[in-house]
């Protein structure tokens, strides 16, 4: 099947071309058909199954012909993070290239100035997080009562980060008459209640999940029986000095930790950078730019910021932390072994870990094998003698031990700003985050397996969220 015989219009086509998409991936080729003849669309699919384009092309396709009203967008995006916002846009950028369809872009960090004038021209498409939508439509910047098509993307992801009642107010501020585009990657109840209530009869189109066994990356365990932060940092060390190791993604499971481990990284010698929720938009940008071009070899990640990344395949992942949900740890690993590369992940576990591992073990169905075990494979280097080792400091050492939930583990998406979102919200979001991680918010024990399609076929390469299906194809 080609992009044309899912009727697109040539000047879609030919950026398609110059992007160098041959073919349609299982979820364009299934979503995009729909979404034109103007059904809702229910997307069942996960970050680097090629989703957004099959929900953008169609977007683009319908809106081609029109022209927007000030601020009055015709069409609405809404992405949990500021990065996936950032990606769609970008895409958005690239296969609305020869249409004359302008987009504002709407996250925290990033100028709202410029923004506003181009929405007050007139924007066709506008990108949001939730939070600052609901914010600027408060302030009487926006309007959106000429929505024709919205879109919801990573739906579960915005359960996770505690979302539903802004995408609720959402979407009771759009026309009803509007046409639904609707992406999950799993299905939790709260996210079949919310597509129950606010789309009109859609079709269901679903990619599979990649496989729970991963085939092509090689994970290992190392036991850290000392508490300390002091020897979980000096045992991630001797992992990331491992033979093999070419670059790779280090996940914390607290924003302060982040920091701390990078900071101690670079103290070290390694090339390494933190991005989570807290650095501001252009930091993330350039950190992620530096990543991709191999300037930093190493990124500190926390869950959320790294979701949805669109990171080119790494060699290795190591959890400083094990994740406090054995999915996420799924998710984690995902981000190597990508496209029939080998990748290596690897954990470490303390003696607080036991029942996390537990679970994790039991989702994956079987025993990470322990890296202790295999002689001569962790091989220290200069830096690790206790020579070269610079001491701890106070200040990494308060923040390993004081680090507190409530601060630390807010989620990405921009801070309520000015009166008008708190007095929104009144005390509700206050108690949403308060004393809640990260983790804590999430409600993943509800949600429901996505079956395998049989429809994907082919040899399964690896798993977790970034492996594009339509690699399994080829
Ligand atoms: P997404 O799941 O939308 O984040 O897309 C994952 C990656 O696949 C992105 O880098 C896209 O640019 C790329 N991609 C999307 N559709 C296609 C396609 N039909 N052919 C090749 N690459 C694609």
């Amino acid at each position: 099947m080609s992009f044309k015989d899912l009727g697109l219009s040539p000047a879609i086509l030919d950026a398609l071309d110059a992007a160098g998409y041959t073919e349609p991936t299982p979820i364009q080729a299934g979503a995009i058909p729909v979404a034109l003849s103007g059904r809702d669309v229910l997307g069942i699919a996960q970050t680097g199954t090629g989703k957004t384009a099959s929900f953008t092309l169609p977007l683009i396709e319908k809106l081609m012909n029109g022209r927007a009203k000030a601020r009055m967008p015709r069409s609405l995006i809404i992405t949990p993070t500021r990065e996936l916002a950032a990606q769609v846009a970008e895409n958005f950028e690239k296969y609305a290239a020869n249409t004359k369809l302008t987009m504002a872009l709407l996250i925290g960090g990033v100028a709202f100035g410029p923004q506003e004038q181009v929405l007050n021209r007139g924007a066709d498409v506008l990108v949001a997080t939730p939070g600052r939508l609901l914010d600027q439509f408060e302030r009487g910047k926006i309007l959106l009562a000429d929505v024709q098509v919205m879109v919801v993307d990573e739906a579960d992801r915005m359960l996770d980060m505690g979302f539903i009642p802004d995408i609720e107010r959402i979407f009771s501020l759009v026309p009803p008459r509007r046409q639904t585009l609707f992406f999950s990657a799993t299905m939790p109840k709260e996210i079949q209640r919310l597509v129950e209530r606010f789309l009109n009869n859609p079709e269901r189109v679903e990619v599979s999940r990649p496989a729970m066994a991963a085939t092509t990356v090689n994970q290992l365990l190392i036991r850290v029986k000392d508490k300390t932060p002091k020897a979980k940092r000096d045992a991630l060390r001797k992992a990331m000095d491992r033979d093999g190791v070419k670059n790779g993604i280090i996940f914390c499971n607290r924003k302060r930790d982040v920091d701390v481990v990078a900071r101690a990284l670079q103290k070290h010698g390694y090339s390494a950078a933190p991005i989570h929720g807290d650095l501001d938009q252009s930091t993330r940008t350039a950190t992620l730019e530096k990543f991709k071009t191999g300037e930093v070899r190493f990124l500190v990640a926390s869950d959320v910021a790294a979701r949805g990344l669109d990171i080119p395949a790494v060699s290795h992942v190591f959890n400083y932390d094990m994740p406090h949900h054995a999915d996420d740890y799924v998710h984690r690993i995902g981000r190597t072994g990508r496209a029939g590369l080998q990748g290596e992940a690897i954990t470490l576990a303390g003696p607080e870990d036991g029942k996390s591992l537990a679970a994790v073990e039991a989702l994956i169905g079987t025993k990470i094998e322990l890296l202790d075990a295999k002689p001569g494979d962790a091989k220290p280097k200069a830096a690790d003698t206790p020579a070269a080792e610079p001491e701890a400091t106070t200040e990494d050492n308060a923040a390993d031990e004081t680090a507190q939930p409530d601060e630390s583990t807010t989620s990405d998406s921009p801070r309520p700003e000015g009166g008008a979102r708190r007095s929104r919200r009144g005390g509700r979001s206050k108690s949403r985050s308060r004393g809640k991680s990260e983790g804590d918010e999430k409600r993943r024990d509800e949600r429901e397996e996505i079956s395998p399609s049989s429809g994907g076929g082919g040899k399964i390469l690896g798993f977790g969220d970034d492996v594009p299906a339509f690699f399994r194809n080829s």
